[in-house]
C-alpha cells in the first residue's frame, strides 16, 4: 500500500453538520501552536469565554468549551449534575432526546419520559402533567433544536414550567446556538451544551457548555464523586475560573488550534451580531422552503415549529434516497443529510447552518435537487 497526503475536495456542506467553515476560521487553525498554559494563550481563552457568554446570552461564570464534540457536552451536563437515584424528566421527540435518557440511566438515575411526537415540538402541557405526577423530579431535560426531525421547541416556556416545579433545566443547544433565538439567563436554563460544527461553523470536536449558579451549587453539593474523571467539572472549573491570575493548572492538554478556530468563529458571530445571524438563518430558510415547494417537496414539521437551520423533508414518492444524495455529491460536490432514526430512508435533512446559510448555497441546492429529480 502506498501512502500520500490526503487532499479532500471542496464540498458544500448542507447536512446536519459539520457545516461549511469560513476561510478565516480555516486560517485560524493553521496559526502557530503555542503552549496551552502560555500567558498569551490564556489571554485568548479569557476572550473566548466572553465570546461564548455572548453567544449563550449569559453571565454564567462557568462557561467553557469541553475538549470533545457535542455528545461530550451532553454527557458533561448529565454526569456532573445527576446523582444515582435522582429523577430526571426527559422530553423525547427525536434521536437526541433518546440519548439524554440513555445518559440518565447509565448514571443509575431514573428517567421519566415525556413521550412526544417525532417531527413536532415538545408539548408544554404534556411536560406540566408529567411534573405534577412526579414531584420527586429534580431536573427537566429537553432538546431545543431536534436535528433528527427539524423541530424547534419553545425552550423559554418549557424552562418556565420546570422552574415552577423547582427543577433544574438541562438543554441541548447543539444545533440551536447561533441559528435561532436562545437566551440562557432570561430563559432560566441551568445547564446547556452546544457543538462547534453546527451553526457556529467551526471544526467538529469542541462543545461549549454553561452552568448557572444554581447548577454549580448542585455540583458542589454532590454526595458522590462525578463518575467520569475527564468530564468532572469540579476539576476543570479551576482552569476556566475568572481572575484565575495564573491559577490555571494542568488538567488535560487543551486542543490549542481548534480553540483558535472556535475563537475566530465566535468572533465572526459577534461581529455579525447574534440577532442578525438569527435573521439570516430565517431568511435563507424562507427562500429554500419556497424553492422546495416548487419542486413538490414537503416538510415534515408544521411551519410554526420548523428549524430554519435544519430542513427535514420527505423524500418524494418513487425517488431513490441514496442515488440522489450520491448524485449531488458527485456532480455538485454538495452534501445533504440522510434521515435519522424513525426517518431513515424516508427523509432528507438540508442544513443551513452558520456559514452555510447563504444565498449561493440555497440556489445551488435547489438547482442541484431539480437536476437530480429529473434524472
Ligand atoms: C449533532 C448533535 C449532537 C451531537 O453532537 P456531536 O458533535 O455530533 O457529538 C447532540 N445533539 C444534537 C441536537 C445534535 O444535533
Amino acid at each position: 500500500m502506498t501512502h500520500s497526503s490526503f487532499n479532500p475536495p471542496r464540498r458544500t456542506l448542507m447536512g446536519p453538520g459539520p457545516s461549511d467553515i469560513s476561510p478565516q476560521v480555516l486560517a485560524a487553525l493553521s496559526k502557530p501552536t503555542i503552549g496551552h498554559l502560555d500567558p498569551l494563550f490564556i489571554g485568548m481563552m479569557d476572550e473566548l469565554k466572553s465570546l461564548m457568554q455572548y453567544a449563550f446570552q449569559t453571565k454564567n461564570e462557568i462557561t467553557l468549551a469541553v475538549s470533545a464534540p457535542g455528545s461530550a457536552g451532553m454527557e458533561t451536563c448529565f454526569v456532573n449534575l445527576v446523582e444515582p437515584g435522582e429523577t430526571v424528566i426527559v422530553c423525547i421527540n427525536g434521536v437526541f432526546g433518546m440519548r439524554m435518557k440513555e445518559n440518565v440511566e447509565r448514571l443509575g438515575a431514573t428517567a421519566v419520559v415525556v413521550d412526544g411526537e417525532w417531527g413536532r415540538a415538545v408539548d408544554p402541557v404534556q411536560l406540566e402533567t408529567c411534573l405534577k405526577a412526579h414531584p420527586e423530579a429534580k431536573f427537566v431535560a429537553f432538546v431545543h433544536a431536534e436535528t433528527s426531525t427539524g423541530a424547534l421547541s419553545d425552550a423559554k416556556t418549557l424552562c418556565a414550567i420546570a422552574k415552577q416545579h423547582d427543577c433544574l433545566t438541562i438543554v441541548d443547544a447543539v444545533t440551536s446556538l447561533g441559528g435561532v433565538e436562545l437566551r440562557v439567563d432570561d430563559w432560566q436554563i441551568d445547564a446547556i451544551y452546544s457543538g462547534s460544527q453546527k451553526c457556529l461553523s467551526c471544526v467538529p470536536g469542541l462543545s461549549p457548555v454553561s452552568f448557572s449558579p444554581a447548577a454549580v451549587a448542585k455540583i458542589k453539593s454532590r454526595k458522590t464523586k462525578v463518575q467520569s474523571w475527564f468530564l468532572d467539572q469540579t476539576l476543570v472549573m479551576d482552569y476556566w475560573a475568572d481572575n484565575a491570575g495564573g491559577k490555571r493548572s494542568y488538567h488535560h492538554t487543551a486542543p490549542v488550534n481548534s480553540l483558535y478556530a472556535l475563537h475566530e468563529s465566535l468572533l465572526n458571530l459577534y461581529n455579525e451580531g447574534l440577532e442578525n445571524a438569527w435573521k439570516r438563518h430565517a431568511e435563507q430558510h424562507k427562500v429554500l422552503a419556497a424553492g422546495l415547494a416548487e419542486l413538490g417537496i414537503k416538510f415534515i414539521v408544521p411551519e410554526s415549529e420548523r428549524l430554519p437551520q435544519l430542513n427535514a423533508v420527505y423524500i418524494p414518492e418513487g425517488v431513490d434516497d441514496v442515488k440522489v444524495r450520491n448524485y449531488l455529491l458527485n456532480e455538485f460536490n454538495l452534501e445533504i443529510g440522510a434521515g435519522l432514526g424513525a426517518f431513515a430512508g424516508k427523509a432528507w435533512r438540508i442544513g443551513l447552518m452558520g456559514y452555510s446559510a447563504k444565498s449561493e448555497n440555497v440556489l445551488l441546492c435547489l438547482a442541484a435537487l431539480k437536476q437530480a429529480l429529473k434524472q
